[in-house]
């Protein structure tokens, strides 16, 4: 039966979804450019580029296997749709599972018909399935089972080299001087050039928007990267802005890669002897562990689980996220740089600087949220809600996992390079020189002292607030910091 295909911009994969058993002398294949999706908020535009090029060279590596394909630019998806389907005589409309919320009610409610979500490891059912047996939601627990499941790095019924995890060799600081590999850059085409065009934007070269060069990406990290991926994969360093890590998220995230074609790359490369396996096992943990523990967990706690704010926070979001200029932190103000620049930054700085900052500030996690869903370049709708409501800021009450991120100055200087040029003292938590993380730090266990007393991952914390002799004037300080932040002037 003749039908339409409709391929979200995340769902750009000959091999998966409703195109893995496409007919091109059948099926129409109906993108949608929807304008709410491009000017509804205030996105990066590196993501926006990197988004509409993608789809549209998606759209036209279909056409040139044969497919007849209507890429339509509407002013809503829906819309978009019955311009295509009133093209085609009302032909049904199919898709494979959608990864919002919203998106699918919306579709949903349009009448389209779904076919399961093949795009994770883990189908949402049999997820849901294991959710439903836990009693804490640990992604160690998760992950255990997903290499016996998928038998990967196994020995048997062993993990391959004695341990699940090797995470104690991965917490180097970055080298003094450190260069690295050269980047992969990738050349810029016609289409390229046309949506920059539209979007009047300036691409990097840093992201491919092709099959082809995300698969170069994969070959670039698996030669020149994945064996010095583990040991470095918390560091932070001015001097390189990704050491080691893969940079394939954007293309896992919108299709352009499946993880399985990512696991597969990952475990050649490591059965033929060249990957240690700390490397290899903390890459691994990534996509087959901590992704799919991430997408199962969003459509497990629901819609309104986006809507938490247990810690009550309600301080705007800090000038600092949207300007540089509007702060002295040097780790701040480099991260904030480096993310205009080109729309990402690794998962420290995202936890341990940018979500820190907010959780320690009280900032409503809500505001926090749409920011980070707007700036990355990977930050899809499943990705950023369990990843900040439930890791960054705690806004579920440790729903998700009990295990709270904040951190004061310490942990950044012995993980990075910003603190030595900067104008704060990551050792000081009082006076006009103190690292504003430090301060914070300490501010923030002092006002949640009794909620976080009871969850036996934070009392050791909170039991070091007896030790400060100084609790009053850090406190006086904390009002200070929190003000001069307020204003665009720490
Ligand atoms: Fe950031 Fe504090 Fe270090 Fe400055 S001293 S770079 S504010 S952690």
């Amino acid at each position: 039966m003749k039908r339409i295909i409709y391929i979200p911009f995340d769902h750009l994969h000959r091999n998966y979804g409703v195109l893995k058993d496409a007919d091109s002398t059948q099926d129409v294949i109906a993108l949608v450019e929807s304008a709410r999706m491009i000017t509804g908020r205030d996105w990066h535009k590196e993501r926006l580029f990197f988004l509409i090029s993608s789809a549209r060279h998606f759209a036209q590596s279909l056409k040139e296997e044969g497919f007849t394909v209507e890429y339509v630019k509407a002013p809503t998806t829906i819309d978009g749709l019955e311009i295509i389907a009133k093209k085609h005589q009302q032909l049904p409309i199919t898709c494979a599972e959608p990864s919002s919320f919203t998106q699918y009610q919306a579709l949903q409610d349009h009448g389209l018909s779904f076919i399961d979500n093949d795009f994770f490891l883990t189908p949402r059912k049999l997820f849901i399935q294991w959710a439903s047996e836990q009693k804490t939601y640990l992604m160690e627990n998760f992950y255990r089972k997903q290499r016996t499941r998928l038998n990967i790095l196994m020995q048997g019924k062993d993990p391959v080299g004695g341990s699940w995890n090797f995470d104690k060799e991965n917490r180097l600081p970055p080298p003094k001087e450190y260069e690295g590999p050269k980047y992969l850059e990738h050349k810029r085409d016609a289409i390229d050039e046309a949506v920059a065009q539209e979007l009047d934007h300036t691409p990097t070269t840093t992201w491919a928007t092709t099959r082809e060069g995300a698969l170069s990406q994969l070959k670039n990290f698996i030669e020149n990267h994945f064996a010095n991926f583990g040991p470095l994969e918390d560091a932070m360093t001015t001097q390189n802005w990704a050491l080691h890590h893969s940079l394939l998220s954007p293309y896992l995230n919108n299709g352009l890669l499946h993880p399985s074609e990512v696991i597969h790359a990952a475990m050649k490369a490591f059965n033929s002897g060249a990957i240690p396996i700390e490397s290899a096992e903390g890459f691994i943990r990534q996509i087959i562990g901590w992704r799919e523990y991430v997408n199962g967990m969003y459509w497990f706690l629901g819609p309104d689980y986006r809507n938490n704010n247990q810690l009550k926070a309600t301080t705007p979001l800090l000038p600092l996220f949207t300007n540089p200029e509007k702060t002295q932190m040097n780790c701040m103000k480099q991260t904030i740089t480096d993310i205009n620049n080109r729309a990402w930054v690794h998962h420290i700085p995202r936890l341990m600087l940018l979500s820190n900052l907010a959780l320690i500030t009280g900032t409503s996690p809500q505001e926090f949220l749409d920011w980070m869903r707007e700036v990355f370049i990977d930050a899809t709708e499943w990705v950023m809600v369990p990843n900040v409501i439930g890791m960054g800021v705690h806004a579920d009450g440790g729903a998700m996992m009990t295990k709270l991120y904040a951190a004061g100055g310490a942990y950044i200087s012995r993980m990075s390079n910003y603190c030595k040029p900067c104008v704060y003292n990551p050792k000081l938590r009082t006076g006009e020189s103190a690292c504003p993380f430090t301060t914070l730090y300490w501010d923030f266990l002092d006002r949640h002292k009794e909620t976080f007393a009871k969850n036996h991952r934070m009392s050791q914390q909170v039991f070091g607030l007896k030790r400060l002799s100084d609790l009053s004037e850090l406190k006086e300080r904390a009002q200070e910091v929190l003000e001069g932040l307020s204003e665009g002037l720490i």
